[in-house]
């Protein structure tokens, strides 16, 4: 089956009770037991509840991976996949990551004693070199947040795999439409389902994809230990996202290329972030690992803080938010939002200045969306 056809029948069986056509949210804690000491597929929500079921047999077919575990946030499935690790062990992690990524790494894993080494991911030899006794993981996000920067994801595995390292790719931002990370060798995937795999900004969710059984128990174990999961109503919201999911990521590419071609020449823009550009450094690794470049478009407006703020209160489609993958268009100003817990300096080395502005393409009609863009540069 092909990915759209998978998005809407994959886990979604007509409900064996009643025959609903849709997954019905089973909003409920417990479940009736036939008798003791009968093993039950369903037996307390905590552990497992059908639509949640539904959501993650979905979004792991969609990766092409054989188990999916959801979560009440994309930060609660990271914390599931860390929790693997122990007092001593070391992880490799990209300085290019989602703020709220790295405040869990620095301000919630290393004062456990749990050690990481901060490395730019297109520098393999720096990567082989952060390798020690203690190295457990890798972790990668491609393309990052909000420089659009792409890592090698099947020549990093590789790295790790030579060293008994486990690789975790962070695919939010490409979902599984454009680029599926187990194919290119990555053991684990994570989701911040609250972006495009719901994509209607409505829920905060988060899912993690293995192939391998027992890393789908150890991790599973955390997700029923810890307990950090999606309720039955926020599962099949997620659910009906995830049915138009092809659709909704054919439309944003469309639009992103709209709006970076538009951005491209415009005097009043500084520099200009899109993989599916020719002149983007890692434009041939975009191509070799992904089927598509995505609904994301970075850009310097010429100037700083007061440029950026004349623009972002001139818009009037576009809303300055801190989110993305929405049907809606949303802009960023990641120095003093979804990057504030970076450290100035880092933020300097990496580019993420006062006048990087992230911008989430939506699924409007895209002449109306190059119009604001337009009237706000003016
Ligand atoms: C939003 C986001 C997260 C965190 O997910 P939440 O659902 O907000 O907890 C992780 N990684 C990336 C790339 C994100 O964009």
């Amino acid at each position: 089956m092909k990915f759209a056809t998978k998005a809407i029948v994959t886990g979604q069986e007509p409900d064996p009770a009643t025959h609903s056509a849709i997954t019905p949210i089973y909003q409920t804690s417990t479940f009736v037991r036939e008798d003791i000491g009968i093993p039950q597929p369903y037996e307390y929500s905590r552990i497992s509840n059908p639509t949640r079921t539904a959501l993650e047999k979905c979004v792991a077919s969609l990766e092409d991976g054989l188990f999916g575990l959801s979560f009440s946030s994309g930060i609660a499935a990271e914390h599931a996949i860390v929790s693997m690790l122990r007092p001593g062990d070391h992880v490799i992690a990209p300085e290019d990551m989602y703020g709220g990524t790295y405040r869990l790494f620095t301000q919630v894993l290393e004062p456990m004693n749990v050690e990481f080494t901060f490395i730019d991911a297109a520098d393999f030899d720096e990567i082989k070199a952060a390798i020690k006794p203690s190295t457990k993981m890798i972790w990668l996000e491609t393309p990052t947040n909000p420089l659009l920067k792409i890592f090698d994801i099947k020549t990093i595995s590789e790295i790790a795999h030579k060293n008994n390292l486990l690789l975790v790719v962070d695919n939010t931002f490409a979902t599984p439409y454009f680029q599926q990370p187990l194919k290119h060798g990555a053991d684990i995937v994570v989701h911040s389902t609250t972006k495009y795999i719901n994509g209607h900004s409505d829920v905060i969710g988060g899912m993690v994809v293995v192939n391998d059984e027992k890393l789908y128990n150890f991790i599973g174990m955390y997700q029923k230990s810890i307990g950090a999961i999606p309720g039955p109503f926020d599962a099949w919201l997620t659910l009906r996202g995830v049915r138009t999911l092809a659709i909704r990521m054919r439309q944003h590419e469309e639009n992103a290329w709209a709006v970076a071609r538009f951005l491209k020449n415009h005097p009043k823009v500084e520099e200009l972030f899109f993989p599916g550009f020719e002149e983007h450094p890692k434009h041939h690794i975009a191509r070799q690992q992904m089927t598509g470049f995505g609904g994301l478009v970075s850009f310097k407006i010429k100037g700083g803080y007061t440029e950026a703020k004349a623009f972002f209160d001139k818009l009037q489609i576009f809303h300055l938010a801190d989110s993305l993958g929405g049907v809606e268009s949303l802009v960023n100003y990641s120095t003093q939002m979804t990057h504030s817990s970076f450290p100035l300096e880092l933020k300097k080395k990496l580019g993420i200045s006062d006048n990087l502005i992230r911008i989430s393409t939506g699924i409007e009609d895209a002449e109306d969306l190059v119009d604001d863009l337009k009237q706000a540069l003016e």
